[in-house]
């Protein structure tokens, strides 16, 4: 198979994943706002961009499903249609000012690993899903969650959810859903029972491909990365609030002032010692995306001053623990300058750390050796769909691709080539090389040895999955 695959013709799928990213190209906006693509989750926008995956899909001969919860599924049989399915799935929203790759290359790539299979005959060994999750950004929502879609499938989500608002229109989720014709009261009645939205119990294995997000490929000069786990996050989502005294910044004696921001710049620098001390013995990264004083003035010692650290790691006892940690050293700042300091406990949130599966990681590893693709063996440490479904019980492994602009991302400067001037539709490029690692994946067919009962056409039927048609 290996030889096969080293030799395949991959121009047809190419070529097919630039005319992808060319149709995506309308939801380019620059407004006096922001610049970007503009896809939030559960928009107009992000079912337009699965229409075209979908014509795309149907015509490499993929029936389309769209679950309750909106995910889009292209379903192609393979030879073995009792074998459990392997699902290739990211998501195509985009962050507000968002890029033109991020999620969107994980997609397009499974629908070119299917093509580079077709146009060199290789068949299917067993049934594939390329699946679109939607709304696997966070920053839409002031839930903050984030792989909506993909939690709404595996049920890690509670009908509460659907009354979250998006940020800009201050509309529910619900809404929003409704908007694009989905059918909110049957997909919260799923969640109330036990109405499979997917079948992801009947998957053999999950596979998501995505642009790297940092520099890490670039600075080791591969290619490619292989994920061995997926970090996870410590947010204080309604930040920690040291509380000062409004006072006159001019005339108030120093030793009388009660000054929040100080109190938090005395946090903010003893809470950086602690974290780098802790980097030595443990995966950690930490950084605080958000400090601001609460309703500042000219001329006045600022009263309220609001901090929003972000740990992450794999370890998720180290991140309970450095929860503690953060509330010690904000009393412990708040009172030597004689401030108090308020923490919304019920809004910290700690996610869960994920696992790719060890075998299929291998396999990826020797595939690439066999393809003569330099790859690193990595950990993620943005979190991905792909953790929701290894928490959930499949076997799931991610594929990163190295990009230019120093592997920036969630940003309309994102590029899928190692340089601005470099083409990635070239068949030596990265985004070629996660095509192929791709499609030797699913040619193998050899990682899953899953046995379904009935093949998952029949599957798909007997849990009444909606089949999908574009408006
Ligand atoms: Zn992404």
């Amino acid at each position: 198979m290996s030889l096969t695959a080293k030799n395949l013709d991959i121009a047809g799928a190419l070529n097919q994943s630039q005319s992808i990213f060319g149709g995506f190209e309308s939801q380019w906006r620059k407004t006096q706002d922001y610049e970007g693509v503009f896809c939030p989750g559960y928009s107009v926008e992000e079912s337009n961009a699965a229409d075209i995956l979908q014509g795309v899909a149907e015509g490499l001969g993929a029936r389309a499903y769209q679950d309750l919860a909106g995910n889009v599924h292209f379903h192609f049989e393979g030879e073995n249609s009792k074998t459990a399915p392997i699902m290739v799935a990211s998501h195509i929203d985009a962050v507000p000012s968002g890029g033109r790759y991020d999620g969107r290359s994980g997609v397009v790539t499974g629908l070119a690993a299917i093509k580079a299979l077709q146009d060199n005959k290789i068949s299917l060994p067993q049934d594939m899903v390329v699946t679109v999750c939607r709304a696997e950004e966070s920053a839409w929502w002031q839930s903050g969650v984030f792989g909506v879609g993909a939690k709404l499938i595996t049920k890690e989500v509670t009908p509460e959810l659907l009354e979250t608002k998006r940020v800009d229109t201050k509309r529910t989720l619900s809404s929003h859903m409704q908007e694009i014709g989905m059918n909110v009261d049957a997909l919260a009645g799923a969640l109330k029972s036990d109405q499979v939205i997917f079948p992801y119990k009947e998957l053999g294995h999950y596979l998501e491909t995505h642009i790297e997000q940092s520099p890490a490929l670039l600075d080791a000069e591969k290619s490619l990365g292989i994920v061995t786990d997926i970090r996870t996050y410590l947010r204080f989502k309604s930040g920690i609030i040291f509380n000062g005294k409004s006072a006159h910044s001019g005339a108030t004696p120093q030793h009388m002032r009660q000054d929040a921001v100080i109190a938090g710049a005395d946090f903010i620098s003893c809470w950086t010692k602690k974290m780098q001390s802790l980097m030595a013995d443990n995966d950690l990264v930490f950084t605080i995306p958000d400090a601001k004083v609460i309703g500042p003035g000219d001329t006045s010692v600022p009263e309220q001053f609001l901090i929003m650290p972000e740990v992450r790691s794999l370890d998720k006892e180290l991140l309970e623990r450095v929860k503690g940690i953060t509330f010690g050293i904000a009393k412990a700042s708040a009172t030597q300058w004689h401030c108090s300091v308020d923490f919304n406990e019920r809004a910290i949130q700690i996610g869960n750390p994920a696992k790719m599966n060890k075998g299929a990681h291998d396999v990826l590893m020797e595939l690439s050796a066999e393809l003569g693709v330099d790859v690193l063996s990595m950990p993620s440490g943005a979190g991905h769909d792909a953790g929701t479904f290894a928490n959930a019980g499949v076997p799931s492994n991610m594929i990163f691709t190295r990009h230019g602009n120093e592997g920036i991302s969630h940003n309309p400067n994102e590029i899928l080539g190692i340089s601005p001037d470099a083409n990635p539709y070239d068949s030596g490029s990265d985004f070629a090389n996660s095509i192929r690692l791709a499609s030797a994946f699913l040619a193998s067919g050899n990682v899953v040895k899953k046995e379904n009962n009935q093949p998952f056409t029949q599957i798909l039927q007997s849990n009444n999955v909606p089949t999908r048609h574009i408006a």
